[in-house]
Parts: structure tokens; sequence; C-alpha cells
């Protein structure tokens, strides 16, 4: 038998090879083999089998084959997940081998060594009715390899976490493999270590993330292979593991977009997870304080199955109050700090207890403006401002370029030499409270300094132990954590992002404040949330936790009538290229081929946005343009763009199903 195979080395051409007779492949199609090339071995992936090969050279023989990367299931599954992101299956495979490869990055996140200030798990812990009801649940799904998604609402603190121990035990003591997802690797990690500690589940517990040692991922490639049942952990690439025997897939924080990849092709996880149970016939847990709008839709109309936590298991939800910042109107030492937010910090500190401020930016301030003419300095690469850091320092979020910025600075378009600082950032925030309250213990957690992970740590630990009255602090305080004495949350500028130009800019906005201001009250009768704002927004009214259910009401009627997402699917066609004019001239040109395609087809309806110059338009001194695309189905539009990647395009061309993010 004859194939033709493609290289997982990245080499695009065709290549032809015949199969030994003895392997007895029945479905030869999507297997990898190893073959040989020249001196070498490579891994390829069977693309077709041909009858009679039209090559003249001599033709070798596949040495090997992988049988856990050619077992059917697998195959479809990653064949399935490539169509939806309109990509070559190679490029998931190669994904996969190359990470096997990689050495790993140092987790520049926030994993702290010592898990005891993140949820502790005991041993041997009776479930709640609640808790108990929903495994019970669930766990038939397991046991009959049924396909059905299942969401888990449960408030902060509710015990979540437990829901998911037991249903792994469950899986496990059925001999079958877990997938367990994070949207961060810090998450990843600490999950990890806490599964471990338990020691309940008599299986072994993998990490599979960026932050994974080489000797781990050869374990884990081990354990593959011999098809143990196991645990694997990890936030986007642990769907992409060859596991036979898939008993449950477990999303944590299943509405953070981070599910979603950062960089083009933005594969979406969470997607991918469900066409995975979807393959395999399993179910899959997607729990979340806050779920996703879109997940709630499919409860809605899709059959998936809603199970709610509505208790905190200690202390008790805070109060909310928001407080809008006007401007100078009452007499107040800092704008950024209302008297609301002042006297509460008084009254915590007095008692002894603990705050944390949130604002969701990292450096000192947002940008630098030209007093004189008002324009903003701005990156030599990319079209955003820069930010202004800790030593006068103007850096570039998208590029990492950075500049001083020097008494002797003059703007570039009318020479003028002043400048102000406008905006607020973790830094400042330290500086105006510690004015306000000279003799509070403050420090801040912001991106910035979690570059330096062992600072995060201590600054962390030093909360947990009380040692620190006051943290300020970024998006990275928001998730896991449990500080049992914080008793007011703040949060500086809660609008800050409801101005974005997605769709999805408020349900976005009210998760996060939602699990920021979860940090409050986790042991405490008596706590507090200030929500300062510049702006009035319906949206507050939904920040108590026991109203979040009201919000996707409101939320999915206002998207119905401006027909987004839930209700039509959307993608994104982003083109590059370092020259503006033909980016400009292309995308105009695809979005007219793309029409023209559409006039053809009356069958489907699509619509076609754009293009349009996006908020960020250069990055790294490529041009971006993108087009949106409306539709009922994702398949629709992944073969519209396929058929247009026939002609050939001086820029590149990206898809992006379902995008989540700008
Ligand atoms: P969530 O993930 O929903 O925010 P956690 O899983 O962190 O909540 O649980 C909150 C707290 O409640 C944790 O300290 C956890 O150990 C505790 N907890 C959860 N379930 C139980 C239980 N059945 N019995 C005792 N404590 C529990
Ligand atoms: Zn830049």
């Amino acid at each position: 038998m004859y194939v033709t195979v493609k290289l997982l080395n990245g080499c695009q051409q065709r290549l032809t090879y015949s199969i030994p007779s003895s392997w007895q492949l029945s479905k030869p199609q999507g297997a990898v083999v190893t073959v040989p090339l020249r001196q070498r071995t490579e891994l390829a992936l069977i693309e077709e089998v041909i009858e009679k090969p039209t090559t003249h050279y001599s033709i070798k023989e596949a040495i090997t084959y992988e049988p856990i990367l050619s077992e059917p299931l697998y195959k479809q599954f990653m064949q399935r997940l490539s169509a939806y992101h309109a990509l070559d299956p190679v490029y998931l495979y190669k994904r996969l081998c190359a990470f096997l490869k990689q050495s790993p990055e140092k987790i520049e996140t926030n994993a702290p060594d010592n898990t005891s200030f993140t949820t502790p798990l005991q041993a041997g812990t009776h479930l709640t009715h609640e808790q108990q009801h929903i495994v019970d649940a669930i766990a038939p799904y397991i046991t009959n390899t049924t396909y059905q998604p299942c969401v888990l609402h449960g408030v902060t603190g509710s015990g979540k976490t437990e829901v998911y121990y037991r249903l792994m035990q469950h899986a496990a003591s059925l001999g079958k493999a877990i997938l367990f997802l994070l949207p961060e690797v810090a998450l990843a990690a600490q999950f990890a270590k806490l599964f471990r500690a338990r020691n309940e589940l008599n299986i072994p517990i993998f990490d599979f993330h960026s932050a994974t040692s080489a000797p781990d991922k050869r374990a884990l490639w081990q354990a593959l292979r011999t098809e143990q049942p196991l645990v694997a952990i990890g936030v986007h690439l642990p769907i992409l593991l060859p596991l036979r025997h898939l008993g449950i897939i477990i999303i944590d924080e299943e509405h953070e977009t981070g599910y979603q990849e950062k960089k083009h092709p933005k594969i979406n996880t969470k997607e991918g997870a469900l066409l995975r149970a979807a393959t395999h016939q399993i179910p899959i847990l997607l729990g979340s304080a806050t779920p996703s709008i879109a997940t709630l839709h499919n409860v809605n109309q899709r059959g998936w199955k809603l199970f709610t936590l509505e208790k905190r298991f200690s202390g008790a939800f805070p109060d909310v109050k928001v407080v809008k910042l006007t401007p100078c109107k009452e007499k107040r030492a800092y704008f950024w700090i209302s008297k609301e937010l002042e006297q509460a910090i008084a009254d915590r500190l007095s008692k002894k207890e603990q705050i944390l401020i949130f604002i969701n930016r990292r450096g000192y301030s947002f940008f630098v403006q030209c007093s004189t003419c008002g324009s903003i300095v701005t990156c030599n690469n990319c079209s955003v401002s820069l930010t202004l850091h800790e030593g006068n320092i103007l850096r570039c979020h998208y590029c990492n370029f950075s500049m001083t910025l020097a008494p002797e600075h003059v703007c570039l378009q009318c020479k003028g030499t002043t400048f102000i600082k406008k905006g607020i950032g973790t830094q400042q925030v330290v500086t105006i409270i510690q004015q306000l309250f000279p003799y509070a213990r403050i420090d801040r957690a912001d991106l910035d300094a979690t570059i330096n992970r062992k600072k995060w740590q201590k600054t962390i630990q030093a909360f947990h132990n009380q040692e620190i009255d006051i943290l300020v602090g970024t998006q990275t305080i928001t998730k896991g954590y449990h500080f049992p004495h914080v008793t007011l949350v703040g949060i500086l500028w809660a609008d800050i992002q409801l101005s974005m130009p997605t769709y999805n800019a408020a349900e976005t906005t009210l998760q996060q404040l939602i699990q920021v201001a979860g940090r409050a009250g986790r042991q405490h009768p008596n706590s507090t949330v200030i929500v300062q704002t510049m702006l009035d927004h319906t949206l507050y009214t939904y920040l108590p936790e026991e109203r979040y259910r009201d919000f996707y009401a409101y939320e999915a009627e206002h998207r119905h009538l401006l027909c987004y997402p839930p209700f039509v699917r959307f993608a994104e066609i982003e083109l590059r290229h370092s020259r503006q004019e033909i980016v400009e001239k292309e995308s105009a040109h695809y979005a007219d081929a793309l029409a023209d395609h559409i006039k053809k087809d009356t069958a489907t309806a699509i619509t076609i946005l754009g293009p349009a110059q996006p908020p960020v338009h250069k990055i790294k001194n490529m041009h971006i343009r993108k087009i949106y695309l409306k539709a009922e189905k994702i398949s629709d539009l992944s073969n519209l763009y396929q058929t247009l990647q026939a002609i050939p395009w001086q820029s590149t061309i990206f898809f992006t199903p379902n995008p989540l993010t700008l």
C-alpha cells in the first residue's frame, strides 16, 4: 500500500511512502508514522492512500507508526478541531510534537510554592446535599460514556472544587483518564499540586503546560503509551493529548476568554474540549461563578444541564456599594479615592481587617501626553500609546519596546517639552493611599511585580500572614486566592473596559468585577465591596452574585436584538502586511471576493462587516485590517474562508472562529 504524507517538521511538500502490509492498518488516513528521510527519520501524518505512486524515485517504506496517535477517535477529533479552525490538521500534530520537545518556560506568573493560602482541600470531606446531588447526577454520564455538557454555576467560595474532585475520583475508579483545564498556567500548577497533596485518586496527575519540565513531559508520554489512566492538568495543550479511555473533561472558570489562545491561530480550547467530549461520547463539566452568556444560552437552547451552588461555604456575600466618581464636586484629597472608600479603609484598618484594592491596569499611569498639542507618546512599532512605568520608563505592552522619558524629551508633533501623565496605576495608588494612611502597611501585586516571581510570592504570603494591611493589585489578584481576613474590596475604576468596542464588553467587565468582589468576606459575615465608576451603567445592578442570572436575561435580550453571539456565529478574518497600502487594498479585495461568493451561494445567509481598521492596527510594524463575518454556523464561515485561500494573497491571513477578544 502506498500513501502520501506530510512531515510534522514544517516542510510543506507531500511525500510518498509505502506501508508494510504486516501493520494491518485498516484506515491509514490520519495515522502518524515515522519515515526515513535521507539519513534521518521524521514523523509524518498520512494524508491519502494512493493506488500507484506517480513519482519516479524509489519509494521507501515507513518505519513505525504511533498507535496512540493513530487511534480512530483521536484522529476524528484532530480532524474536527482543525476543520473548525480552518487549519491543516498537520498543524495540530506539529504543535503537540514541538511542544513535547520544547524546554519549559519559566513560570513568570504567580504560582505560589506554598499552597496554604489557596483553597485547602481536605481528604475525607463530607459533601453537602447540594454537592452530592450534582456529583450523583453527573457520575452516571461517566459510567455510561454519554456525551453531556454540564454547567456548574457556583457562587465564589461555594465548593466547586470538591465537586470536581469527586467526579475525578469516580472516573479514576473506573480506570478512566481525566482532562482538567484552567485558564492560566499558574492556576493549573496550583491545582495539580493541591490534587497531588490530597493523594486519593490512585492515578498519576500530570501537569501539561508551558511550565512543565522535559522529564515530566516524557513521563506523561510514557504513561500515554501504556494507556494508563491519568489526570492531565493544563490550559490549552491537554486537549491535544492522545488519551484513550477518557472519562470526563472538567473546565474551571469556563467564562475566561483566556481559553482562546492569544496568538494566531487562536484555537479555542473550550470549544475544542466540547468537540473532544462529543467525539469520545463523554460528559464535560463547565464550572464558574459567572458562566458565560454563550454557555447559559446553550443551557436554554441546546439541552446543556445546569447545576447550581447558591451558598458560600463559609463567610457571607459582601455588601456592594456603587460610588460615582464625579470630578471635584465634593472636596477630597485625591480624585481616585472617594470619601466612601477612604472612610471604609479607615474603618477596616481600625478593626485590623484587610483590604484589597483593585485596578485593571499595570504600570504607574496610562500614558504621557504633550501638554502643548495634546498628542500622546506612542510606540515606534505599534499603534498604541506607551505606558509609563517606574523610573520614567515608557514601555509598549505589545512589542516590549521601551524608552526613558528624559527631562529633555521633545514632542515629535510640536516640539513641546512639557508633558502630563494621565490615568492611574497600582504604584500611584500605593503612593496615594500611603499619604492618606501613613501607618498602614501597603504593598502591590501586579503584572510588573509578578515578573519577579519571588517578590510576588513573598507579597502574597505576607498578605496572607496579615503582615500587609492593604494590597493593591491588577487581574493577578482576582483568581483563586483565598484570604480569610479580607473584608473590604475597593474597585477603583470599574468601567475602564466597558467602552471597549467588543460585543461582550459588558459581560467580561461584570465577570471580572464579580470575581474581584468575591475575594471579600470569604470567612467573615460582614464585608463590603466599593465599586467606583465614572459612568452609570445598568451592569452594576447585577453585581451581587445572587443576581448574575438576571444579568443573563438582560444581556441575552440585548444581544438578540442586535444580532450578536450567541444568537449568531461570528468569525474574524485578519489581514497583515508590512505595507499599509497593500493591506488596505487587499482587505477591500478580500471583502469583494467574499461578497461575490455569498451572492453565488444563496442557500447560506452570511453578513460581512468591514474591512475595518481595528483599534490596534499596527503591531511590530505589521499593519492590520479585519473583516467580520456573521452566520448561523461556523462551518459556513470556515468553508468560505477556505475557498478564498486558493487566491494568492500577499498579506498573511488568519481565520478566528468565535473571536472573544480584540
Ligand atoms: P469555589 O471554587 O466554588 O470558589 P472552593 O472550592 O474554593 O469554592 O470552596 C470554598 C471553601 O469551602 C474551601 O475552603 C473548601 O475547602 C470548603 N469546602 C468545600 N466543600 C466542602 C465540604 N463539603 N465540607 C467542608 N468544606 C468544604
Ligand atoms: Zn510596540
